[in-house]
């Protein structure tokens, strides 16, 4: 028996399309610059021990993580991958941050203190990044006063300056902007790396940072393009959307495919009469007698009730519209066309992934729910059993 069988509602994700997703990353970059991949949010929704094992032996270089639990839970599947934790660290944190050797993001003196006073005490040169602000306005010292802290930082026994980087806020809709971010980023670089401006200071060594990074996905398909002097500022890569293939608002890029499809069954099927309502608050009313299914699929499972009355889902390769409000565990769907005069209780209905020649993409699905395709991968709950096709290694 199909596993699947027992599922009202399940993920399957697709480990060639990823590793085709990895090489064609591989192919933009080249072989010198290094992938850091970002497998924040379980891998956006995808699984991240099962990611985060696939990525490893397709050949990525760094991990990006949000949260230090993250971060161990990319320890437990391979030792020795660096990881970059992206998000600041809380004070309690650092002591559990340097004894596994995770970068921090270093974004403050107080926090640069704070890892260097721990990392002397567990008698350890830990590995950091510094973060640039410029211009996303979050984590990260401002570009026109960065220079400074980087250098007391970069003198700071216990800590290794391994990367500097940097985080574009509109990389897919505004490249002008983005292009002034890296020359902002371009002139902090250009200022460490000169002769130290304090006489005392000025023995040591014009700084060069091993690790220089910008290029989230959307930088990566657009920013870069045409501009090869970019590869040569920045070393890294840090995509994370890209592995999933869903462009924000970008054309969709042949070479990337979708790796998530979420699907579910029909868990019933019945006839309505004109003027019966459907759902919650009653905001669709037949206006003829209709076949509708019921789907085994809702908000509980990350299936937003933003989509009631506007999304679409597939079944036998058809589009059928979404009636009424989406539930906790369930949405109706039209079912009324011939086709479906046969319709059974177990078949597939795909929520978001291919299905016979039709296709619903997550930014499709966003669009629905006015959000963004991150959002929608993102959102799948704990409850929907996530199911691997296909081989991690060629
Ligand atoms: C999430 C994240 C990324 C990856 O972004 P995508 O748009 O998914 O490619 C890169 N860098 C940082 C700092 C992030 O937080």
């Amino acid at each position: 028996m199909n596993p699947t069988e027992l599922y009202r509602c399940w993920v399957e994700v697709s480990f060639n399309a990823l590793r085709g997703n990895l090489a064609w990353i591989r192919g933009r970059v080249g072989r010198r610059a290094k992938i850091l991949a970002v497998v924040k949010a379980d891998a956006y929704g995808h699984g991240l021990p099962q990611i985060a094992g696939a990525l490893m032996q397709g050949g990525v270089d760094i991990f990006g993580v949000a949260t230090l639990g993250e971060a161990l839970g990319v320890r437990a599947v391979g030792a020795g991958w660096p990881i970059l934790l992206l998000g600041s660290s809380l004070p309690a944190e650092i002591e559990a941050t340097v004894r596994h050797n995770i970068m921090p993001t270093i974004s403050s003196l107080d926090e640069a203190r704070r890892f260097q006073r721990e990392a002397a005490r567990q008698k350890k040169s830990l590995p950091v990044h510094v973060k640039v602000d410029t211009g996303m306005g979050r984590l990260g010292f401002w570009h026109e006063e960065a220079v400074a802290p980087i250098r007391r930082i970069a003198a700071m026994p216990n800590l290794r300056l391994e990367g500097i980087y940097t985080h574009f806020p509109s990389a897919e809709d505004d490249v002008a902007f983005s292009l002034e971010q890296v020359e902002r980023f371009r002139r902090v670089l250009h200022q460490l790396a000169a002769p130290h401006p304090s006489a005392t200071m000025r023995h040591q060594p014009p700084m060069r940072i091993p690790l220089r990074h910008a290029e989230n996905s959307a930088g990566l398909l657009s920013v870069r393009e045409g501009r090869p002097r970019l590869g040569r500022l920045f070393n890294v890569v840090r995509p994370g959307l890209a592995y999933w293939s869903c462009q924000p608002t970008l054309p969709s890029v042949a070479g990337l495919q979708p790796t998530l499809s979420f699907k579910s069954r029909v868990i019933l099927v019945k006839r309505i009469t004109a003027g019966c309502s459907i759902s919650y608050g009653r905001t669709f009313v037949a206006d003829r007698p209709m076949r509708v299914a019921i789907v085994g699929a809702g908000y509980g499972d990350g299936y937003s009730r933003a989509l009631s009355n506007r999304a679409q889902v597939l079944i036998r390769g058809r589009r059928c519209r979404v009636l009424g409000r989406v539930t906790m565990d369930q949405t109706i769907v039209d079912v009324s066309e011939p086709v479906f005069r046969d319709l059974l209780v177990g078949e597939e209905v795909v929520l978001l992934g291919a299905q016979g020649r039709e296709a619903i993409t997550a930014t499709e699905v966003a669009a629905w729910e006015e959000t963004i395709p991150w959002e929608v991968l993102t959102s799948i709950t704990k409850r929907v059993p996530r199911v691997y096709i296909g081989a991690t290694s060629a």
